[in-house]
């Protein structure tokens, strides 16, 4: 093969450079994980740093997460896969020291040290806020579904379980319409037979269902999923998945995320106030702006962002069906802060009336008595008058949309923000999303994603050398 260019003969002794550091560039990510790892006070996250009194010692939790976190800055994210990396892979031999843990060992850290792991996550966040990557105030919150290890077929709900009994139900009777046909004809036993089995294998399905759905019934949210038992059917993107609702508070110049939860509620709804609460605490602010999109529109959790300091960002759910019917929509009525009255569009005030409680809101209501003989009364309600309701907080809202109006690009900054670190997150994890199943395993799983996502952002944002240099400082 003269004229092409030649690799080394693999018999001669000294393939490899002598030392294995020669194989590991300046700049590689994996000088990153050994030395923010090394820095780490293992046994004030909540590792287990004390040496067995007796029998076969064990790796030491360093060794262990530097694996991990390795592995999750790669794509190898599971303990067989890693096992084999670990092996060959020379970038994992150097930061292991040659170490090469069994799968289970590697599977039975991760499980052991989800507390202590997401810990490392807030340390490396808390190392961003250190090399000054955290220095801007707005701060974007976002929720995405991510699939579990659970599948649609083996997740039941009321609706779900109604619906498959009536399918079978459904299959029953036809199957018996035909096997009273060929009875009554008695030209093909073997045909009866068929569909007697089929009859029987139905049945058995139904019967299996009916103690699904008993525990299913148990459950405090009337659902049951049989692969992961905490996994929640959710909506995302108009059709249905098994999965749960990662939160994440995204830092809207550099992308990383600040803090992450992962949930098995479906919506966003109560997510607001922890999620802003947990960005500020980690960020050490005294105030911050918060920015969201509708479905995390909450009277009572944008109430409490501004108690504890947060200034929240995001617009009014549409959820008025006057203007659809032809009436005129709440804004139509301007709220008269002087006098605790409405003025509607016929120019006449809508007094308080009582105060009534709904859903724990105190709310007040507001009618004029000129309705009856208003012109365009047709315009504005079907009722004898006009009703408009208002929250004793109403104040709170009221603010956040000035807020909102003062800044109109806020909503483009949350979708440029939060795209980002879900999308590539995601990615990383492939078709499958998680691998492993119940709440808290699956919020190790995310935490070792974020730390691997943030781990890799900062670099590309400062370099590996700025990095190492502030670690070592
Ligand atoms: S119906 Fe009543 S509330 Fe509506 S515009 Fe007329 S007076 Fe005002």
């Amino acid at each position: 093969m003269s004229g092409f260019i030649e690799g080394e003969d693999r018999t001669q002794a000294t393939l490899f450079p002598e030392r294995i550091d020669d194989y590991v560039a300046e700049d590689s990510p994996v000088r990153v994980v050994d030395v923010f790892i090394d820095d780490l006070d293992v046994s004030g996250l909540g590792f287990r740093t004390e040496p067995n009194a007796t029998g076969r010692p064990s790796y030491h939790p360093k060794m262990m997460l530097k694996l991990y976190v390795y592995g999750y800055l790669n794509q190898v994210q599971s303990s067989r896969r890693l096992e084999r990396e670990a092996q060959r892979n020379v970038e994992l031999m150097w930061l292991t020291g040659r170490l090469a843990p069994d799968f289970k060992t590697i599977a039975d850290f991760r499980k052991d040290n989800g507390e202590a792991i997401r810990m490392v996550c807030r340390s490396f966040v808390m190392l961003c806020r250190k090399l000054g990557l955290l220095n801007n105030t707005m701060v974007a919150i976002d929720g995405s579904k991510f699939k579990a290890v659970n599948n649609r077929d083996k997740n039941f709900t009321r609706a779900k379980m109604k619906r498959r009994l009536a399918e079978l139900e459904a299959s029953i009777d036809r199957y018996l319409t035909q096997l009273t046909e060929v009875d009554a004809t008695e030209t093909d036993e073997d045909k009866g037979q068929v569909l007697e089995d089929k009859i029987a294998q139905l049945r058995e399905e139904t019967a299996r269902l009916k103690k699904h759905e008993v525990r299913m019934l148990e459950a405090p949210d009337k659902q049951l999923s049989l692969t992961d038992p905490d996994a929640r059917s959710m909506k995302s993107r108009g059709t249905g998945m098994v999965g749960y609702n990662v939160q994440s508070a995204v830092d809207s110049q550099h992308h990383l995320i600040i803090a992450h939860e992962v949930t098995n509620v479906g919506n966003d709804r109560s997510q607001l106030s922890p999620m802003a609460k947990q960005a500020k605490a980690v960020l050490q602010r005294e105030t911050l702006d918060v920015v969201a999109d509708r479905g995390y529109y909450n009277g009572d959790e944008i109430r409490t962002c501004e108690q504890a300091g947060i200034d929240t960002y995001l617009p009014k759910p549409k959820t008025s069906s006057n203007k659809a019917k032809g009436l005129f929509d709440r804004a139509a009525f301007t709220y008269i802060d002087e006098d605790d009255e409405y003025e509607c569009p016929a120019a006449e005030r809508l007094s308080y009336r009582f105060t009534s409680s709904e859903r724990g809101k105190d709310i007040r209501r507001y009618w004029s008595s000129a309705c009856s003989r208003c012109s365009i009364k047709t315009q504005c309600t079907t009722g004898d008058n006009r009703r408009v309701s208002r929250w004793v907080h109403a104040d709170v809202l009221a603010r956040a949309q000035a807020r909102l109006d003062k800044q109109p690009d806020a909503m483009r900054v949350r979708r440029a923000t939060v795209e980002h670190p879900f999308g590539t997150i995601k990615s990383w994890m492939g078709a499958t999303h998680f691998q492993m199943k119940t709440l808290p395993r699956v919020s190790t799983e995310m935490s070792l994603h974020v730390l691997a996502y943030n781990m890799k952002r900062a670099i590309n944002v400062l370099g590996t050398k700025e990095i190492l240099a502030a670690i070592r400082a």
